[in-house]
């Protein structure tokens, strides 16, 4: 920040102040005064991939960077070249039937759809019913509108599933959008069977819009497979999901993305965003139709390594004593401490670790610390060194 805005915050609008405090950037600030004092830190925090995206794709991206006719304006939904990827990758991998035309939405990433969804259906006071621990932007994306949030606790003993009939009936009736994410960040949870259905008849009965966001349906190991919440029956009704390339071709810097589903919403959702964007660069959706389209062996990979790592890590931490399951999807392993910030500033502290601490995803975080597998076997392997050293 620089001296100037210093000036500024007493002119923050009343919303500023509703937002959660940004733990993550605290947790940025920590780790770069570790840095500067000469710890080798060792980044078990960021839910960014490690692995490049692959070859062919950067080559489609500079080979329509070059060409005039990607300079201009994009088309607000998306190119239909793009919106076309998209719905024959859903076919393709899904077996779910998408129009191009309506039914598909190009994003700057799924972030994108996520923060600007609430804009087109949520009222000042009414309610959005969002996981916790879930990823922040379902939370200051409803705050941005000047909605409330009402948390769905994930627990272990619900293996990570909200529990519909939980919800109170006068909170449910006011509730405009739920939001929904599996496999799940941060828990890694994987949805079960059943609970899709539960979920559009709890939409239909009450009228509500369901988001389900998917960012790491690919990203899943021992043969599993996620589902696109769209498979189930009558979702189309009721819901959109978000999706992107972030995550299945280590696409994050790149910005693009999808949301698929319901035409009427995502009508709703486009809207918005011809407000407040000019969409998504014509190369960059290029590159994503190239990555869509092509080959999966860079996916399969991915996965490879993040199960080695996944492997490498559970095993040490429970020769640790820790207790702790192995996640069948996500880049995540989620393990339960007796009080997160405590634990993620001790492997800070003692160890050079960044962890993040459960709470930072919301309240129903508390009590477990997530870790990223996006650093290789042997830093890992280095910082479950570097923890048996630590005194007990
Ligand atoms: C990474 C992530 C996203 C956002 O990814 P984009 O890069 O914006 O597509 C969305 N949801 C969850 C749960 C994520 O972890």
């Amino acid at each position: 920040m620089n001296e100037q805005n210093a000036y500024f915050p007493h002119m923050y609008a009343e919303r500023m102040g509703a937002l959660p405090p940004y733990l993550f950037a605290r947790i940025d600030e920590m780790k770069a005064k570790k840095m500067r004092a000469g710890v080798d830190v060792i980044d078990l925090g960021v839910g960014d991939p490690d692995l490049p995206t692959p070859p062919h794709v950067v080559d489609e991206l500079c080979r329509a960077a070059r060409d005039p006719a990607h300079h201009h304006y994009p088309s607000y939904s998306g190119m239909p070249d793009f919106r076309a990827a998209v719905a024959q990758w859903y076919q393709r991998r899904f077996g779910v039937d998408l129009d191009p035309k309506e039914q598909v939405l190009a994003l700057m990433g799924s972030k994108d759809g996520i923060a600007h969804i609430p804009e087109a259906f949520v009222n000042p006071g009414d309610y959005v019913l969002a996981p916790s621990p879930g990823y922040p932007v379902y939370r200051t994306s409803t705050l941005f509108a000047e909605g409330r949030v009402h948390e769905m606790p994930l627990s272990a003993e619900n293996h990570f599933i909200p529990v519909l009939e939980d919800i109170p009936r006068k909170v449910a009736s006011a509730a405009k959008i739920m939001f929904l994410n599996y496999p799940n960040n941060p828990t890694s949870a994987v949805t079960r069977k059943g609970f899709f259905e539960e979920a559009v008849e709890f939409a239909r009965e009450h009228n509500i819009i369901i988001v389900h966001d998917n960012a790491y349906s690919e990203i899943a190991y021992d043969g599993y497979k996620a589902p696109s919440f769209l498979e189930t029956d009558g979702a189309m009704d009721v819901a959109i999901e978000m999706h992107s390339l972030s995550k299945t071709y280590n696409m994050t810097g790149w910005r693009v993305g999808m949301a698929v589903g319901n035409a009427e919403i995502l009508s709703g959702l486009g809207r918005v965003k011809t407000n407040v964007d000019s969409g998504v660069f014509d190369a960059v959706q290029r590159a994503a139709i190239c990555a869509l389209s092509g080959s999966y062996d860079s996916v399969r990979e991915a996965c490879h390594t993040y199960q080695e790592r996944r492997d490498v890590l559970i095993a040490g931490l429970r020769k640790l004593g820790f207790s702790v399951d192995s996640p069948k999807a996500t880049f995540y392993v989620w393990m339960p401490v007796a009080d997160c910030m405590a634990f993620a500033t001790r492997m800070l502290d003692e160890a050079g670790i960044v962890v993040t601490p459960g709470i930072g995803f919301g309240s129903g975080g508390a009590g477990y610390v997530r870790f990223a597998l996006t650093r290789s076997s042997d830093r890992i392997r280095e910082a479950l060194g570097r923890m048996e050293a630590m005194a007990p």
